[in-house]
């Protein structure tokens, strides 16, 4: 499954954390990440991550665009909601994208940890769930 990661500045440290205690599953997925984050995480973390620009620089919109192409099953976002973001409008359209076509998406820890921690559920079939939510429009 391909499973997008983005954090913003102050939120690095958890996403670092967050993905070396969730190592055993994230390790058995493709990952990608916008810039920053993705570069972290594969150095800190020890995870193979495809990276696209820095978030301020279009990584968002590159993730919204594999959103958009159907080929992005989950989004895991660390969102500051304490600090100004220059690329808000950029957020708002991939969580929208999110919305438009079922994908699964925590914007902080707490659900990002349930989300992961259902992944690792064998019968919990995340693309069958996503198909059918798309059907039911
Ligand atoms: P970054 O981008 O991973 O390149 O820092 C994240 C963001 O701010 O959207």
């Amino acid at each position: 499954m391909n499973i997008a990661l983005i954090a913003h500045d102050k939120k690095k440290e958890s996403i670092i954390r967050f993905a070396k205690k969730h190592y055993d599953i994230l390790s058995k997925h493709d990952l990608f990440a916008t810039g920053t984050t993705g570069m972290r995480i594969a150095d800190e973390a020890n995870l193979k991550v495809t990276r696209f620009q820095s978030g301020p620089l279009g990584g968002d919109q590159q993730i919204g665009a594999r959103i958009a192409a159907e080929d992005m099953q989950m989004v895991i976002f660390f969102r500051d909601p304490l600090t100004a973001q220059p690329h808000e409008p950029d957020i708002t359209a991939l969580l929208r994208l999110c919305d438009v076509h079922q994908i699964p998406v925590a914007t902080n820890q707490t659900g990002a940890e349930i989300m992961v921690k259902a992944l690792n559920h064998k019968d919990f079939q995340w693309k069958n769930i996503i198909e059918e939510n798309r059907n039911q429009e």
